[in-house]
């Protein structure tokens, strides 16, 4: 069963931009583009390209998906139930672990063309709390969530303080997803501490994507994430109707490791979290409720779906396992936790 989740992990890898005819749900696995217009099509990025070539990228997957299946066996036992005997193994039904609530500096790199861009520390300070209000679930909107998920909103117990700010300005207008703002000797700005940090570039990325991320197992150099500054925070340069911080909480949740909740694919294709319905597709704007998908109700108000900022107002039980999986010892950012 093992064997079959590890191979499932690397078949995402490999399928996610290229096997597919659902051509509105593609995106790479390190690429988080996504345009602002409904018809999205692959981001087929030479990084992508790069990183599925990469036998140490796809050893990483394996091994963190080999640990993070572990660690939820052991939460899971931990509240004295059993094992999951099924097939993905996420603990989405709710385990416990003794981590306590883990908190990440935050580095914030703003690289500006113009003086919109060079954004302001209140808008910086707006997205810091943004976070820290959905990763708690202390968000004001999450009242909103129907009673069919209401049990499964989770609290992550994952908190964020702004370590540091470095501004630079820049003559290019935009950066598109190529890491290129990740880099000094590209004009951008060189990692700060990846181990111990999470790095957040806020700079133009162009083409209507709204922010991209790094999965974990991916190069320390282009660790974290990105966002466009109209698309940070909920203050200042903002822009409806991606103007209340989703999309970092959404990146950020790549960047621990969560996929999409549709799976990227077709019914069966999975996100490795069982308490989040499948789907096959992404949901846009702001769905009416119940939209049903897969024989089952999408669970489109998840930060994990595609809809707009106001649309989005909860993580799962087992997308908090997923994400705490990699705290634990032996996990891939657990040098983050401390
Ligand atoms: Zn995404
Ligand atoms: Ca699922």
């Amino acid at each position: 069963m093992k064997k079959v989740l590890l191979m499932a992990a690397l078949a995402f890898a490999v399928a996610s931009c290229s096997n597919d005819s659902n051509e509105e749900s593609l995106e790479a696995i390190n690429n988080d583009g996504i345009d602002i217009a409904a018809a999205r099509k692959c981001h087929a990025n030479e990084n992508y390209e790069k990183m599925l070539q990469n036998p140490e990228f796809q050893r990483n997957v394996m091994q963190i998906e080999s640990q993070t299946s572990l660690f939820l066996q052991e939460s899971l036992a931990k509240k004295g139930k059993p094992p999951r005997g099924g097939g993905d193994g996420d603990g989405g039904s709710g385990g416990s672990d003794n981590l306590g609530t883990i908190n990440i500096p935050v580095y914030v790199h703003v690289i500006y063309n113009n003086a919109n861009e060079n954004i302001s520390n209140a808008q910086i300070d707006s997205q810091i709390a943004v976070l820290n209000d959905d990763f708690r679930k202390t968000n004001n909107d999450a009242n909103q969530v129907p009673s069919e998920f209401a049990g499964l909103a989770a609290d992550s117990e994952i908190t964020f303080t702004l370590a540091g700010v470095t501004r630079k300005s820049s003559s290019r207008t935009s950066w598109g997803t190529n890491d290129a703002m990740k880099f000094d000797a590209n004009g951008g700005v060189s990692v700060v501490d990846p181990a111990n940090a999470l790095n957040i570039w806020v700079c133009n990325i162009g083409g209507g994507i709204l922010g991209y991320a790094q999965f974990p197992g991916g190069s320390a150099s282009t660790d974290g994430v990105v966002i466009s500054p109209q698309f940070f925070g909920t203050t200042g340069y903002v822009s409806a109707p991606f103007d209340r911080g989703r999309t970092a909480t959404h990146e950020v949740g790549h960047y621990l490791n969560l996929r999409h909740i549709w799976g990227d694919g077709r019914c069966n294709r999975d996100d490795f979290v069982s308490d989040t319905p499948t789907s096959d597709r992404a949901n846009y704007g702001c769905p009416s409720y119940p939209t049903n998908h897969c024989r089952s109700t999408d669970m489109t108000m998840n930060y994990m779906d595609y809809t707009n900022d106001a649309c989005m107002y909860m993580f799962s039980n087992g997308q908090k396992a997923r994400m705490r999986a990699l705290f634990a010892p032996g996990g891939a950012r657990a040098d983050l936790a401390n």
